[in-house]
């Protein structure tokens, strides 16, 4: 990670490079910010300028010694303490024993979530927590000389899951820190933290990363991604790239049943705007529907009330979207994109209808009426609703 891989924060990375510039580099920061904003990359960016060995002026050389290992974050002098979920109790789990993940982690994207990281330690319902154990393993550490850099580095990503006798060596720490030792606490809540350990720290407060900075990522990122999409969930994220990295993948992983809608509502819209110079639109639209109607009949009769209690899903949050200020928490990107232009569409003449049409289909998908004829039919009634 090097400062230019760095997602937005012009002006926290002004102010990092500043600090070592000037040569005075508080020796405890406590980067505070939401989850996303960029806190931990900005942590690794900051330690590898500091330790290069020929630093340009606003970035690390990239070639030195400690460039190349902290490529692979294998830096000998900088250490890392994060939260770890114990797959068992026959011995005592330390950080060291997860390093691999964590390399891992960092080298694949070091923006990433506790919900990322708990993923990956196979530990999705449980609680991670930093341990009494990871403090004596720290001080160990740092008694030692260092290997190779001028400073000895420990960056704690979540020290807000320490537990209190963790936290109080670490105070320890703090209040008397070894020689040319840097703590580098980086937490997305803060005010967890012990205030003894607060008042000890010098706090930078990551602020959300700007929107434009955020599509920008998302474009190199997923480039097969279309445009729409992208701004979508880069404005959904406020600031946080893991939650707009998120959006993607949601989008990506799309709803079965979003694309059949899509199309019903298409084709019932083109009829129910008709004019007589669009006739041959109209008899294109109504054929489709009648296909619909025969593709939807083919799904089987759980598949068929699955979607009809998605459409009713959809017309609900639209709905709303319509009434509301524009509000987008329960629909997913493509979802959304959709919704940008469909939700004036659903209105308070309408809702109630659409409601009981989809309703009666799905009654009578259960009592086995033909799905063809209720599809159909529901298709026809779905233009005469949005004409209303
Ligand atoms: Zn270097």
């Amino acid at each position: 990670m090097y400062f230019r891989n760095i997602i937005g924060q012009k002006n926290i990375i002004e102010a990092l490079l500043a600090s070592v510039r000037q040569q005075k580099i508080p020796h405890a920061q406590l980067f505070s910010g939401t989850e996303g904003a960029g806190g931990l990359p900005l942590a690794y960016a900051y330690a590898r300028y500091i330790c290069c060995t020929s630093p340009g002026e606003t970035d690390a050389c990239g070639m030195c010694a400690s460039c190349k290992k902290f490529d692979a974050y294998v830096h000998p002098d900088v250490h890392a303490i994060f939260p770890i979920h114990k797959p068992d109790s026959k011995k005592t789990w330390i950080c060291d024993d997860f390093l691999k993940d964590w390399r891992n982690q960092l080298v694949e994207s070091p923006y990433f979530s506790y919900a990322n990281w708990m993923n990956r330690l196979r530990a999705d319902n449980a609680q991670g927590m930093i341990y009494a154990e990871e403090s004596d393993v720290i001080i160990r550490k740092l008694s030692l000389k260092s290997y190779e850099s001028t400073h000895k580095i420990v960056i704690i990503w979540m020290p807000e899951k320490m537990n209190i006798s963790c936290s109080n060596k670490l105070l320890k720490l703090l209040e008397e820190p070894p020689a040319n030792t840097l703590f580098l606490l980086v937490s997305p809540q803060p005010d967890r933290l012990l205030s003894t350990i607060l008042s000890r720290t010098q706090r930078i407060h990551i602020p959300g990363i700007d929107q434009a900075s955020i599509t920008t990522a998302l474009q190199r990122q997923f480039n097969q991604s279309n445009a729409e999409e992208i701004d979508t969930c880069a404005r959904l994220a406020k600031g946080s790239f893991t939650k707009a990295v998120e959006c993607i993948q949601n989008a990506e992983a799309s709803n079965p049943y979003l694309d059949p809608f899509v199309r019903i509502m298409r084709g019932a819209y083109t009829i129910a705007n008709f004019s007589p110079e669009k006739r041959i639109e109209k008899q294109k639209a109504l054929k489709e529907m009648k296909l619909w109607a025969e593709e939807m009949a083919r799904m089987g009769r759980e598949q068929e009330k699955q979607y009809l209690s998605y459409a009713q899903h959809m017309i609900r949050e639209n709905y709303i979207r319509n009434i509301n200020q524009p509000q987008l928490s329960y629909l997913n990107a493509s979802e959304a994109v959709f919704s940008n232009k469909f939700f004036p569409f659903i209105h308070f003449k309408n809702i109630e209808g659409f409601m009981e049409e989809l309703q009666l289909a799905e009654r009578q998908i259960e009592n086995n009426v033909n799905a063809k004829l209720v599809f159909f039919d529901l298709a026809l009634q779905t233009i005469l609703l949005l004409k209303k």
